[in-house]
């Protein structure tokens, strides 16, 4: 089959690769008709570069038509259209049982020490080939599957993978106290757009805040109100009759602009050999840190910040006497895609489209536009905010 292999820093190919079968009487094969490029591959795509190999498949924002199942799975059949989601968990562990799917038990990743394991996301969780392909073999199939059985389009479903969740949890996690509170979104890529617009659903005051116009204007049609960024955490606590906001979301993560020092570590250390890169990565890298700092100084005393962006360094230097001195909460974390579905799939489902989920794609093609999208996407250039593939139909 043909599909998206990581080949180096900024190197993407579209590659023959073996077809995946089942090799777990669990596993199900899925034919992929649609896959999406995710701000988390971008990391993949440039920073994280120590934990791939030359040909891992990428990709884990997946859906399709089931093809083959294992001896043991019950609740699938060939010719079944699902959603996959990224996270793999087992559904029956401790973890698994209390809603936490992103850090399922029995897919821990103990060689690095991380969570449940993802689809096409490096050394760190499991080296599982991803979605952006032809096919995809799934394990723990009857529960890592979300059965889609009407004729809506694939648009309407694939982002239940992985962004519409994680932007659920974010508002989840933001725990805005009252209906009118203000909530700020920092990034408007597609998982600051989809917080953005839940949190708009909601009742809330929504500030979203990002460099890019495409982005700005996009979240606006959705009423959001957009600024570009200077002068930001002061013009939010003017806005908010000095106090801050009730609940601040960092959509951005471990690439923010505006974070040289880490940007230049990100550098040299993507020019050392994999075996030295590895560890420094793992035990001291820091991250580009200018949006969780901004998060912190611009949300109330007392207030949540609700981290949905990709923090990846064991170093980090925060300011731990204003966060306690604020008497903050932070949450964060992968998102735990299973425990968000039935509140998502009445929205995604409803003819009204009320989350506006048909108003986010820019790009698409066949499998082959993969390079070119990553390189686009990377630079948010040409209106870039989401790219699907489509591999089969
Ligand atoms: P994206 O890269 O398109 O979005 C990031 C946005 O942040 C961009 O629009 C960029 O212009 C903006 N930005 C950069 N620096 C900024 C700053 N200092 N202030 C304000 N905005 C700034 O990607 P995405 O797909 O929306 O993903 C966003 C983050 O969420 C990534 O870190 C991604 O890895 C993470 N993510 C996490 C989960 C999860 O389970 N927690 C799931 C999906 C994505
Ligand atoms: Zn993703
Ligand atoms: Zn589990």
């Amino acid at each position: 089959m043909r599909a998206v292999t990581w080949q180096g820093r900024r190197h993407v190919e579209v590659q023959d690769v073996p077809d995946p079968r089942i090799e777990e009487p669990t596993d199900a094969i899925i034919r992929v008709t649609s896959t999406a490029i995710c701000g988390s591959d971008l990391h993949l795509y440039e920073v994280f570069g120590p934990f791939l190999d030359a040909g891992d498949i990428l990709g884990h924002e997946a859906m399709g038509v089931v093809e083959a199942v294992g001896s043991d799975v019950s609740r699938l059949r060939p010719g079944q259209r699902v959603v996959v989601p990224f996270n793999i968990a087992c559904g029956t562990c401790f973890m698994c049982l209390r809603g936490l799917q992103s850090q399922c038990e029995t897919t821990q990743n103990d060689l690095y020490g991380t969570g449940a394991s993802l689809f096409g996301y490096t050394k760190l969780y499991g080296q599982v080939p991803g979605g952006q392909a032809e096919a995809l073999r799934v394990p723990f199939a009857d529960y890592n599957t979300i059965p889609v059985e009407d004729d809506l389009p694939d648009e309407r479903y694939l982002f239940l993978s992985d962004i519409l969740p994680t932007a659920w949890q974010a508002v989840e996690y933001a725990d805005v106290p009252e209906k009118d509170g203000t909530v700020v979104v920092l990034g408007l890529g597609p998982v600051g757009q989809f917080a953005s617009r839940i949190a708009v659903q909601r009742g809330h005051r929504v500030i979203a805040i990002d460099p890019v116009p495409e982005r700005r204007e996009m979240a606006a049609r959705h009423g959001v109100e957009a600024w570009e960024g200077d002068d930001d955490v002061a013009r939010v606590i003017a806005r908010t009759q000095g106090r801050g906001a009730d609940a601040v979301i960092d959509a951005v993560g471990l690439e923010a602009h505006g974070s040289p020092f880490a940007h230049a570590a990100h550098m040299i250390t993507g020019m050392l050999p994999d075996a030295v890169a590895r560890p420094v990565m793992e035990h001291s890298g820091v991250d580009r840190l200018a949006a969780l700092h901004a998060a912190i100084e611009m949300v109330r005393r007392g207030g949540t910040v609700s981290i949905s962006g990709v923090y990846a360094g064991d170093a980090d230097v925060l300011p731990m006497k204003t966060m306690f001195d604020k008497q903050l909460t932070l949450r964060m974390g992968q998102c735990n895609v299973k425990r968000w579905i039935p509140d998502l799939l009445p929205l995604a489902r409803d003819e009204a489209d009320p989350l506006g989920i048909e108003d986010l794609i820019t790009h698409r093609g066949g499998l082959d536009i993969a390079p070119d999208m990553y390189d686009l996407f990377q630079k948010k250039s040409g209106g870039c905010v989401k790219v699907v593939l489509t591999p089969t139909t």
